[in-house]
């Protein structure tokens, strides 16, 4: 552990030191020890194609050599414009302004505000968002108050604005049940936004997949159908798309596989396949216009001093590529993560297996959940000593590799799985 460095969640006594990486390269991380371990999370989920991929690395030289950097206020460039249109393409065709900033919380942030000011600018009061219970969406101010009040938030509960939490609709073996789960979810928010929908600014969710609170995985119906209520009682539909979008649902966006379009949606991690810091919070047409005005109090004001940095919006167009030349890959992820979590289901310690997508995830079963319980730590410890980069959230042992991994190294992850839970066993 470094002198000089606060490193994030290692205050704790308990909390493993960092270690130290000298290299990456495709899935692979090389230690300062020598040993190769592979990642299979794609370090927090945003390297999509792996590490240093020549193409992204070769368009940031190149973008590096003319324009590094320029103020994003009142001046514009071409990888700017050309990100944009080629992330609009791809999204549902309800979203049409790109918003830049820098990472996944400020997104979230940004979101937050568009929704807020949306309805202030047409002289409206909103001021409650509605959120999910277990929800990530960052550990800025705004973005804590929507995320459940949890490890992240509590020690500044008094400083979070209001919030009302509604259960997330997690998938069910039994789909009647899981029907019949998301129909009493719906129909609370339903009463909510019936009784008082003029005090709803939004409704922020996780779609498909809720990641830091455990993979907690739901299904498209209930999507549909919240925007369905979204639409019907005139509240805005927020997606914190940070950790599903780019493919890692299978397919290029949560919102696109569920065919919902959002009112927002904000976007980062895997934006520049794991090579710059940038984020993007897309808005409808509609919202867009709301802000521009005569009134110069109407505007966002929001802007970062690294906003659209073009070298990161050249690192996403060169990531976007590579998407397109991924997308079999991603497409056929989850039904690989089926077949080889069907080896382990019968496993005693495992329960729970769920994939959507590129994620595979499961519960370790224990008396110790915690996010630095002694299990989580003792798998840490275990991974790297069969080769592998994986962090449990509490007892939920989770996969997201690189779209670049290969059946090979696929089984490699598995065998390896199977070993750490056999030693806990
Ligand atoms: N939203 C979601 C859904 C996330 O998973 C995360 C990060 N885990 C964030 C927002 C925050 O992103 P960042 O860490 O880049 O601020």
């Amino acid at each position: 552990m470094h002198p000089n460095i606060w490193y994030p969640y290692t205050q704790a006594k308990t909390a493993p030191e960092p270690l130290k990486v000298k290299a990456a390269q495709g899935a692979w991380l090389e230690l300062e020890t020598g040993e190769r371990i592979l990642d299979c999370i794609s370090s927090w989920w945003v390297n999509l194609h792996g590490h240093a991929h020549p193409k992204i690395a070769e368009a940031i030289f190149q973008q590096a050599k003319h324009l590094e950097h320029v103020i994003f206020a009142g001046f514009t460039h071409d990888p700017a414009e050309q990100l944009a249109e080629k992330l609009v393409s791809r999204l549902p065709s309800s979203l049409s302004r790109v918003f830049y900033s820098d990472n996944g919380s400020t997104a979230v942030e940004v979101a937050l505000k568009m929704a807020y000011q949306y309805w202030t600018n047409q002289g409206q009061s909103r001021s409650t968002f509605l959120a999910f219970e277990g929800a990530y969406h960052g550990d800025t101010f705004g973005a804590m108050a929507v995320g459940a009040r949890s490890l992240f938030s509590q020690a500044f509960a008094p400083l979070l604005f209001e919030v009302e939490f509604v259960p997330y609709p997690i998938a069910h073996s039994d789909a009647a049940l899981a029907t019949a789960t998301e129909q009493a979810i719906l129909d609370g928010i339903a009463q909510k936004l019936s009784e008082s929908g003029d005090r709803y600014a939004g409704i922020i969710i996780e779609p498909l997949v809720q990641g830091a609170s455990g993979m907690r995985m739901g299904r498209s119906q209930f999507l549909q159908q919240l925007q369905e209520l979204a639409h019907a009682h005139n509240t805005l539909l927020i997606f914190d798309e940070v950790m599903t979008g780019f493919g890692r649902t299978g397919d290029w966006f949560a919102c696109t596989k569920v065919n919902v379009q959002p009112d927002i949606v904000c976007l980062s991690k895997g934006i520049t396949g794991g090579f710059l810091p940038l984020s993007v919070t897309v808005c409808s047409e509609v919202i867009y216009n709301a802000f521009y005005s005569d009134d110069p109090l109407q505007t966002l004001y929001h802007g970062h001093s690294y906003a659209a940095n073009p070298l990161g919006c050249a690192a996403g167009l060169a990531s976007l590529e590579l998407m397109v030349e991924h997308e079999p890959a991603f497409q056929q992820m989850e039904a690989k993560h089926r077949q080889h979590l069907a080896a382990l289901s019968d496993h005693p310690r495992l329960t729970n297996l769920r994939v959507t997508g590129t994620i595979a995830a499961m519960d370790i079963i224990t008396d110790q959940p915690g996010y630095l319980s002694q299990l989580s730590i003792d798998i840490r410890h275990r991974s790297i000593a069969q080769g592998l980069l994986l962090r449990p959230l509490g007892n939920v042992l989770y996969l997201m590799p690189p779209y670049c991994i290969t059946d090979d190294e696929l089984a490699f992850i598995y065998r390896g799985l199977g070993n750490i839970l056999n030693e806990l066993t």
